[in-house]
């Protein structure tokens, strides 16, 4: 599944919306520091499905909401939405309406996140879930942040583990068997 747009309006630095188009091959993205490089990584990555609010550079995760500026003032909700080719038909069961698949996180201050694929609520779990078993998941290590080339040379070996199960694309299994023993 080919990522086609992906869609910010709200979230961090991006208070206007906001269509990143994702073409065919290399996407550079080019600015001065603080001009939201990484916000974009970091909207992909919560629209997968992260839950960490330090994934997101944050105390909790409403700080990923638009906080106000100088001239503009804070929003109250966040929408990332990501659009991806599903021409081919490869989408899991549940997802494979149709020849697009249009993800859409969005998060109301005091009222959390919800999630819609092409239209229909669905759980955050079945998001991580399509994510995990591509390989994408918003804790991919396909997805590298500024910083985390150091961090995986310095893990614990479990941690270093957890990586490797992602790359193998084995992760949506271990969560399954995971949730299994809990039961
Ligand atoms: P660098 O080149 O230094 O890595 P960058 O282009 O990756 O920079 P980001 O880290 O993506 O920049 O963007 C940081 C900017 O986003 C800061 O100006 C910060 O104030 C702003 N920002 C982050 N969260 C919010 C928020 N919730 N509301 C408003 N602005 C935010
Ligand atoms: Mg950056």
């Amino acid at each position: 599944m080919r990522f086609n747009r992906l869609r910010l309006n709200g979230f961090k630095s991006f208070v206007d919306p906001t269509e990143l188009v994702i073409h065919e091959g290399l996407t550079g993205v080019v600015g001065p520091n603080g001009c939201g490089k990484s916000n974009l990584l970091e909207a992909l990555r919560w629209v997968m499905g992260e839950n960490r609010p330090t994934a997101m550079r944050g105390g909790g995760m409403e700080d990923v909401i638009f906080a106000g500026a100088a001239t503009r003032s804070a929003r109250h909700f966040a929408e990332v939405a990501l659009v991806m080719d599903n021409s081919d038909r490869l989408a899991p069961s549940g997802f494979n309406d149709a020849d697009q698949l249009e993800i859409v996180r969005r998060i109301t201050k005091d009222a959390g996140s919800a999630y819609k694929a092409n239209g229909k609520d669905v759980r955050a779990r079945d998001i991580q879930m399509l994510f995990a078993d591509a390989s994408t998941g918003a804790q991919s290590p396909a997805l590298v942040r500024q910083g985390q080339i150091s961090e995986l040379i310095n893990a614990k070996p479990k941690a270093r583990r957890r990586i490797l199960e992602e790359a193998a694309g084995i992760s949506g299994l271990y969560q399954r068997r995971h949730e299994a023993e809990l039961r």
